[in-house]
């Protein structure tokens, strides 16, 4: 039977397990820590990464813990327009699925329940090395014990130990910015006038701060999602002291900014520094025997989250993977299929990382000549970058 190793059980790393083992693959999941699990966060799922899930799992139910992600438009932190939000379709103009939002911990939940009782899931499994060589299987090692398969998928994050043995040219950099996410529970989410209630996008100098409501579903968490963004280092304080920080720095910006930070708690909030890969690396797929390594989401192509393609991206790796080893076997077959992953991922993710460079120039515009040149591009990038249903980034279909 055909074996594959997946390295991280993180979004990407499951959407492929799950993939990979409902095409007949045998899959074991390796995962460091000791349990899989979710930061209780949320995601917005753009078009092109709704598409990717319904091609790796038709019957994944992601609908049902889907809410529809509502146009907020883009304001100043006065609350004067910069891009007057429009009224979403059901659907987008080529008839493909809306952007849409889901918490973190739903979506994790409906990944784990798609990799059935067929995947085996090793938590506590830390990798620390990898082999690859012309006349022997890939494997990757814990220190303990070597797990060896025809195809080892790199779904370890960022700070990949398989892409730092495979391509140590890719390095983790930090993008200038510090981000904080919280989702606020319904229960004790404000209850806002329904001209703010669909939350929206405020940029000022040096800041952002996107709010987005969860709806409230049958199944899945409610509540309100938001992050906020700032340029400069991440913050040493403890989450109470930054959440307060917050408060100060947001001080002056329309609501419902105030009312969100206000009725976030120190436990809700997950601060985080921005790093992304520089250079990403040469290749995402290597030889070795007669299979090899892929390198797939956060460890392939690890970006800023301006336009929010990280995990969709993950899941158009996932999906792009799967149909095509989905018929081979391990030999010339497998090793071609390999080669082809790499030729159809690197041009696709390099592209969305450029967009999302573009973005983060925007964000991070300062002085008030900067600005007043920002706002006045707003309506014309914000099409482009932001990636409207039909705009590059999302405007992806998975292969055949
Ligand atoms: C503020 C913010 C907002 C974002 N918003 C969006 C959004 O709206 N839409 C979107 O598409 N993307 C968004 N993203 C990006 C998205 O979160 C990431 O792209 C996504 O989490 C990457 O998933 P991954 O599985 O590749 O990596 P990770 O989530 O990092 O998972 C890696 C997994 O591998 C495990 N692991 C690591 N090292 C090892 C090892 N050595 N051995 C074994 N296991 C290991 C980890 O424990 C983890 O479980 C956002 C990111 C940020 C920071």
């Amino acid at each position: 039977m055909r074996t594959a190793v997946v390295v991280g059980a993180g979004m990407a790393g499951l959407a492929t397990a799950g993939g990979l083992s409902r095409a007949g693959w045998r899959v074991t999941l390796l995962e460091r820590g000791e349990r899989v699990s979710a930061a209780p966060t949320a995601l917005v799922l753009w078009p092109n990464g709704r598409r990717a899930l319904d091609a790796l799992d038709p019957d994944g139910g992601w609908a049902a813990i889907a809410a529809p992600l509502p146009d907020g438009g883009v304001r100043r932190p006065d609350g004067q327009w910069l891009v007057v939000p429009r009224s979403r379709q059901n659907g987008n103009a080529n008839g493909g699925p809306s952007p849409a939002v889901v918490h973190l911990e739903d979506l994790y939940d409906a990944l784990v329940a798609g990799l059935g009782d067929r995947v085996e899931i090793r938590t506590g499994t830390a990798v620390t090395a990898v082999r690859i060589g012309r006349g022997h299987r890939p494997a990757v090692g814990d220190g303990r014990t070597w797990f060896s398969a025809d195809l080892l998928v790199a779904a370890d994050g960022i700070d990949s130990a398989v892409r730092r043995g495979l391509a140590p040219e890719a390095a983790a950099v930090g993008s200038g910015f510090a981000a904080w996410q919280a989702v606020i529970p319904g229960y004790r989410a404000p209850r806002l006038p329904d001209e703010l209630a669909a939350g929206g996008e405020t940029l000022g100098a040096g800041y952002r701060f996107v709010s987005i409501p969860l709806g409230a579903r049958t199944a899945g968490r409610g509540g309100i999602y938001w992050v906020a963004t700032a340029a400069g280092a991440p913050r040493p304080e403890p989450p109470a002291t930054q959440l307060a920080l917050l408060r100060r720095w947001f001080a002056s910006w329309h609501e419902p900014v105030g009312a969100l930070l206000d009725a976030t708690r120190p436990e809700d909030l997950l601060p985080q520094e921005v790093r992304e890969l520089r250079p990403l690396p040469r290749s995402y797929g290597f030889r070795s025997g007669p299979g090899g390594v892929v390198l797939l989401g956060d460890a392939a192509h690890a970006m800023p989250h301006h336009l929010g393609q990280g995990a969709c991206l993950a899941f158009e790796d996932a999906a792009t993977l799967r149909s095509l080893v989905a018929a081979v076997e391990p030999g010339p077959e497998l090793c071609a299929a390999i080669d082809a992953y790499g030729r159809a991922r690197r041009p696709r993710t390099t592209s969305v990382v450029r967009q999302t460079r573009r973005m983060s120039a925007v964000v991070q515009a300062r002085g008030r000549l900067a600005l007043r040149a920002r706002d006045a591009a707003l309506n014309q990038l914000r099409p482009r970058l932001l990636g409207r249903a039909s705009g590059t980034a999302a405007d992806w279909t998975p292969p055949a």
